[in-house]
């Protein structure tokens, strides 16, 4: 209930404070059912007419499946604006990756990653009514439940796609430079595809644990150039593995793992396959592989 929210997000102090992002805040917090939850509170000013909180509103509160951070409330009244998730005790891929959280995904945990990310997106696309492109898919807001079990989430720049203007988008582009899709930022012209290009960026990050832009240079194209380059030289993909797993494990479906995330990556939309499409692949590379 409001009254409730109210009270469990009164005490806002620094030392629940755990990130803060395009949107605001974001604090830990706990209902009275004992349930952990995060808050993402506004900035004051940071919403346009708010028109922008109630579109996210109105999608999340829709929208459910396993993969998805689902939201547990809202309130915008007396000038607060607070969404409230679902806590994810283990934070963001991005985190992981970066060796921050002290959590070791294993090749066999990214898959089940990458999958479970794909579903919630796939589902996004395909199941939700109507279908949602969410826009800024990248590993930060990729999170982690207490399982591992990856949700997606963030859906503040997402649209609600309605037939007419599916595809005809003309609004500015949005998204995070290294992820974004390059026939999107040209031509401006959103379809799903565009998230299957940024999921692409995500596959290559829990390859090489980089960033999707290091020291200028995108991994995209380095690891284009690398899988281009004749044999010999293939040594050169072996250093672009993330050394916390290059070395100590079986990466099994490696290949077909990397083979698909470059798909993902084709400079033209045409070429990259559908969210669900990727979903099947992915499910055929974890069976082949226990
Ligand atoms: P951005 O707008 O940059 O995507 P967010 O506002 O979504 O960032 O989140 C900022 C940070 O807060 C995240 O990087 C994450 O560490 C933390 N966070 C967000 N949502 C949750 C959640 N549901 N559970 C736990 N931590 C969260």
């Amino acid at each position: 209930s409001y009254d409730e929210l109210k009270k469990c997000t009164s005490n806002f102090s620094e030392s629940n404070e755990i990130g803060s992002g395009g949107y605001g805040k974001v604090y830990r917090g706990m209902l009275s059912v004992g349930q952990v939850v995060a808050i993402k509170r506004a900035q004051q000013g940071s919403m346009q007419g708010g028109i922008e909180f109630k579109t996210e509103i109105e999608l999340l509160s829709r929208v459910h499946h396993k993969n998805l951070v689902g939201l547990v409330g809202f309130c915008f009244e007396q000038g607060e604006q607070m969404l409230v998730y679902e806590f994810m005790p283990n934070g963001t891929l991005r985190e992981s990756l970066s060796g921050k959280s002290g959590i070791h995904l294993d090749w066999k945990r990214r898959l089940r990653i990458a999958l479970g990310s794909a579903r919630g997106l796939a589902y996004l696309h395909e199941l939700a009514n109507p279908p949602i492109i969410h826009r800024d898919v990248k590993s930060s807001n990729i999170l982690l439940d207490e399982n591992l079990t990856a949700k997606v989430a963030d859906f503040g720049l997402s649209k609600l796609v309605s037939d007419s203007s599916k595809g005809h988008v003309s609004t500015q582009v949005k998204g995070t430079l290294g992820y974004l899709d390059p026939e999107y930022y040209m031509t401006q012209q959103l379809t799903e595809k565009s998230d299957v290009y940024s999921f692409g960026v995500v596959m290559l990050e829990l390859v090489t644990a980089k960033q999707p832009i290091e020291k200028g240079k995108y991994v995209v194209r380095e690891v284009r150039m690398v899988m281009n380059k004749n044999d010999e030289e293939h040594y050169g993909l072996t250093n672009m593995i993330d050394p916390s797993i290059r070395n100590t494990e079986n990466l099994a479906g490696f290949g077909r793992f990397l083979e698909l995330a470059m798909q993902c990556v084709e400079d033209s939309a045409a070429d990259r396959p559908t969210m669900s499409e990727l979903v099947k692949a992915l499910e055929t590379i974890l069976q082949n592989d226990g």
